[in-house]
């Protein structure tokens, strides 16, 4: 679809105009919509000059002809939220594909006075902007003092996230203004000249004369949400068969909770992108250090170098750590931050002359990452049975605190060290243990003299409810591994977080004892300028939405337990699911068929075989969960 928004430098800079000579061009493939309306009717006016366009109602308007949130203060209105206006698009949007006898039409929004105008009493034209996600296109009058209105209102506009795709020059022409603000904007430039005559003839007129520039427009909008762009048969998928899989949903933008598909659906990422988006999709704060590093650094090597975000951030992630001192060793996922830990421990018990310990302990249904290392300690059959003979010495025992005491009876002396992802098992199926069942499971290593580390990729960044799970427990881990939502999910980055009693066993300068271990992109400046804006804002307001969201579960989710064929509900914090009682395990058709049901739905969810889980960003509406419920209710049958 070729929906899009008609932005405008100002009031008066010819939205409706380029509107109705658009229209006039492609009438039958578009509706229009302008949701608020103040002074004399734009939709009026589109109703009676383009007379076969779907044209939709707006949302409300207003006699006086001034601001929106001005004129709704005087007539004892309230404008919308960005939000709710967002939603009322996505049913015009709707209706705009499925009116009866009037298929399939993209449609197109025009925007009131300028994106930096007042929306409502809280909010601006922008956010509204930013909400909706989509394609735009900026209107510009060529009168006095253009280049620089433009360029202005382009820069603002591309600080905040918002990229028009062109500018429209709406007025008589000007090659010089033209020239200068496709040489600084880098974007098409379309010149159009209004109607000589304002009635629907006059309109057809203006628009057959520069249909050349109008289909110039139409190309740019095309091409960028053209799908074969995003042909799937040239990437090789994760976790993905070459054959007979789904096609891949063709992303396009993402906003908050949303992302943006190419047909324009906008579809819940009820799973934060596998865990790693916090607060939500392009979380203004961090997308704003973002750009503000970016003008200062890319990537610098991290051996021998350093830099003040890598510091800082290590600063913040040590204090939050149940220990005084330590350090932290950077990488970039959490497969390598998993890797790191193990090949820590080990040389640590060679440093101190135990050369045998050779061994670590999972537990079952643990996961640990798709690297030799991460795939030992996790042994997934299914996964990484193909492996096996390549794999090392570890002991995978069940999540019991006695079964893991009666295997260090045995073991311990051959054991560097016991890996568990605390209070959830992610991808093993969101399996849950309580924080005394974790408590026990690290006295019982510490008792048999075994190092503890504490797979925090999943549970960080306070999905539980507290800032790292393991503090729930009140344990101290020797090592904890972070990564996914450190830098809130925007750009790869891992940490592994090591006690004061590791690194002193390292403190030498003999060669021989240096931890060999580096990765290209270690400690990237630009994701540890956003993990620290990250850690700053995790800590001076710790989210509510872990607890808010476990309540909303609870309630929401509980009374399944009754249904038939459901095996089990688990919450905790942010996170809940839902077990199906069905055989197959992770390749149980099930999962295929309740991913569908909510992709229908617009809900993006992967279940792990039966077990249906939501684990959404911290900034989901209250809307948008209960949307993923009935999702969730509607893929198990309900
Ligand atoms: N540890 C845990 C607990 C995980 O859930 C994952 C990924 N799902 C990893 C490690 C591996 O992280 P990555 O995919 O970033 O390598």
């Amino acid at each position: 679809m070729n929906d899009f928004i008609i932005l405008g430098t100002d009031t008066d800079a010819g939205k409706t105009t380029f509107a109705l000579i658009w229209l006039a061009r492609f009438s039958d493939h578009y509706a229009y919509w302008k949701p608020v309306e103040t002074g004399p009717s734009d939709t009026a006016r589109v109703t009676e000059l383009a007379p076969a366009t779907l044209v939709h109602l707006p949302m409300l308007r207003f006699e006086t002809p001034v601001a929106p949130s001005l004129a709704a203060r005087m007539e004892n209105h309230a404008i919308p939220s960005a939000d709710d206006i967002a939603q009322r698009a996505a049913t015009v949007r709707e209706r705009s594909l499925t009116a009866a006898a009037r298929m399939n039409r993209s449609l197109v929004i025009e925007t009131f006075g300028s994106p930096f105008s007042p929306l409502n009493e809280k909010e601006l034209q922008l956010d509204l902007v930013r909400r909706l996600a989509m394609k735009s296109v900026l209107v510009s009058s060529p009168s006095l003092g253009a280049i620089g209105r433009t360029l202005q209102c382009l820069t603002a506009l591309r600080s905040n996230g918002v990229e028009p795709l062109a500018v429209i020059l709406m007025g008589s022409c000007d090659a010089f203004a033209e020239e200068e603000i496709r040489k600084h904007s880098g974007l098409p430039i379309i010149a159009l000249e209004p109607p000589s005559e304002w009635t629907a003839i006059g309109l057809g007129e203006a628009a057959a004369r520069q249909a050349a520039e109008l289909d110039r427009l139409h190309a740019v909008l095309a091409l960028v949400s053209r799908p074969s762009s995003l042909s799937p048969s040239l990437v090789w998928h994760p976790y993905t068969p070459l054959l007979g899989a789904p096609e891949p949903l063709p992303c396009v933008g993402a906003c908050d909770e949303f992302l943006e598909l190419a047909d324009g659906r906008r579809v819940i990422d009820a799973i934060s992108s596998w865990w790693t988006i916090l607060h939500g999709h392009r979380h203004r704060p961090l997308m704003d250090t973002l750009a503000d590093a970016s003008r200062r650094i890319d990537h610098v090597l991290f051996a021998g170098v350093t830099h003040p975000w890598a510091v800082e951030l290590a600063e913040l992630l040590l204090g939050t750590m149940p220990w005084v001192g330590g350090r932290v060793f950077y990488s970039d996922n959490g497969s390598t931050a998993v890797e790191v830990a193990l090949k820590l421990a080990y040389q640590f018990w060679r440093h101190h002359g135990e050369t045998g310990r050779t061994r670590f302990v999972g537990f079952e249904h643990g996961y640990h990452g798709d690297t030799f290392g991460a795939m030992a300690v996790s042994r997934d059959p299914l996964f990484f049975g193909a492996f096996e003979p390549l794999l090392f010495g570890a002991d995978i025992v069940p999540l019991d605190p006695d079964r893991l005491d009666a295997h260090l009876q045995r073991h311990a002396q051959e054991t560097a060290a016991v890996i568990l992802e605390p209070l959830v098992q992610g991808a093993g199926g969101m399996r849950m243990h309580t924080a005394k069942t974790l408590r026990q499971i690290a006295e019982v290593t510490r008792r048999h003299g075994v190092l503890f580390i504490a797979d925090e990729v999943m549970t960080g960044g306070g999905r539980t409810g507290t800032l790292w799970a393991h503090q729930a427990a009140g344990i101290v881990p020797d090592l904890v591994c972070a990564a996914k939502t450190l830098a809130g999910g925007i750009l790869p980055l891992a940490a592994t977080l090591i006690a004061p009693k590791i690194v002193d066993a390292f403190r030498s300068a003999d060669r021989s004892r240096t931890f060999f271990h580096g990765h290209s992109f270690t400690a990237n400046p630009l994701a540890c300028a956003i993990a620290v804006r990250n850690m700053r804002e995790l800590l001076a307001s710790p989210p509510t939405a872990p607890r808010l969201f476990e309540r909303f579960w609870q309630q929401a989710l509980a009374p399944l337990r009754a249904w038939t064929g459901i095996k089990d509900v688990r919450v905790r914090g942010s996170i809940a699911a839902i077990e199906l009682d069905a055989a197959g395990g992770y390749l149980a058709d099930v999962g295929a068929r309740m991913r569908q049901t909510c992709l229908d739905l617009d809900v993006m969810l992967r279940p792990l075989g039966p077990v249906l889980y939501a684990l959404p960003p911290y900034c989901t509406s209250e809307a948008s969960l209960e949307r993923i419920v009935e999702a969730m209710r509607r893929a198990i049958g309900g």
